[in-house]
């Protein structure tokens, strides 16, 4: 007999947890199981909410962060502490509806498969600029890295014992687990769904988060953007070296009025501003490599319930 663990971060999740959780148990088959609220340092009544549920269902399990330290952090947490053979990442606010987990788990059975994972057809509800910018953000990084993510998946996904082992062997701090999950490999069957709205509360992400977590996306799976650089480098090298052969012969056999103001100062800014995105370029990576190398934890527990 098989046990399911189920991981759901908090962060601010009040209002929704308890509409999720009786979502929830409508699903979950007659098996073993735990779930694990990881609450993410949230400043509402989530941890009290939690508290409630766990007085009805002793399989619940609240692991109460020190501050909030992000959903990147509360799934490595979730992953770190489950036990079960079968395990789920599962969003609090009903986006990513539980009505697909006895599917999951039926897939999961076939030993073909080492994980199911989701993706939304759909980008309803959504603001049209975010999901422009979401499209972009995955035809860029798959052109920069070796593997593939999927456009539009979630961290909504099911894995078995031996992929979740492999997930928790990737100790970097800047984690980013849609690429993470791609990077480990295993065989994974993807199932669709229409995207559902928030049951409650807010999202968490503002357009510059999202950015933020893009980029980290890019730097933390490919060095792609370190070549770019080295090709612009090169490429705006060989351009001054022709243009100064240019400027040389120009000036030896048609003497050198002093002019030509204006195309100066476009080439200062222009090779100002390459220099700078250049360097900035290479700052992303040894700002990581310096957050790297402290060997923070990636979360603090407060406390356990
Ligand atoms: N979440 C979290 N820590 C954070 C932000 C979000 O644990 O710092 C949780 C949140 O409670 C929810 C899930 O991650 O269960 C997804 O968050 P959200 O719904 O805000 O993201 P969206 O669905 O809009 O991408
Ligand atoms: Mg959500």
């Amino acid at each position: 007999m098989q046990k399911l663990s189920i991981i759901v971060p908090c962060f601010n999740e009040e209002k929704a947890l308890p509409l999720f959780y009786e979502e929830l148990i409508k699903y979950i088959p007659d098996m073993a199981y735990e779930i694990i609220i990881v609450d993410d340092g949230s400043k509402d009544k989530t941890v009290e909410t939690g508290l409630k549920l766990k007085a009805r269902d002793p399989n619940i399990k609240i692991i109460s962060f020190s501050r909030n330290f992000g959903k990147e952090a509360g799934i490595l947490a979730g992953l770190k502490e489950s036990d079960g053979d079968l395990v789920v990442l599962i969003d609090a606010d009903l986006q990513d509806p539980p009505r697909l987990l006895p599917e999951m788990i039926e897939i999961l059975k076939d030993d073909e498969y080492d994980s199911v994972a989701t993706y939304r057809v759909t980008r309803a509800g959504e603001p049209k600029i975010r999901s422009f910018f979401a499209r972009l953000f995955y035809k860029i990084i798959n052109k920069m890295i070796d593997v593939e993510i999927v456009d539009g998946a979630r961290d909504y996904r099911m894995m078995k014992r031996p992929m979740v082992d492999a997930i928790l062997t990737l100790d970097e701090y800047h984690r980013f687990s849609k690429g993470i999950f791609a990077w480990v490999g295993f065989n994974t069957k993807y199932i669709e769904y229409e995207n559902e709205k928030r049951v409650a509360g807010e999202t968490k992400w503002s357009f510059w988060g999202l950015f933020k977590y893009a980029i980290d996306g890019i730097v933390g799976f490919s060095t792609v953007p370190l070549r770019l650089a080295t090709l612009i480098g090169a490429l705006v090298s060989v351009f001054g070296f022709v243009y100064m052969i240019y400027i040389a012969i120009k000036a030896i056999f048609f003497g050198d009025p002093v002019a030509g103001y204006p195309s100066l100062i476009v080439i200062i800014t222009l090779l100002g501003g390459i220099e700078l995105l250049v360097l900035g370029i290479v700052g992303e990576y040894l700002a990581r490599t310096y957050v790297e190398v402290k060997r923070r934890p990636k979360y603090i527990i407060r406390k356990r319930y």
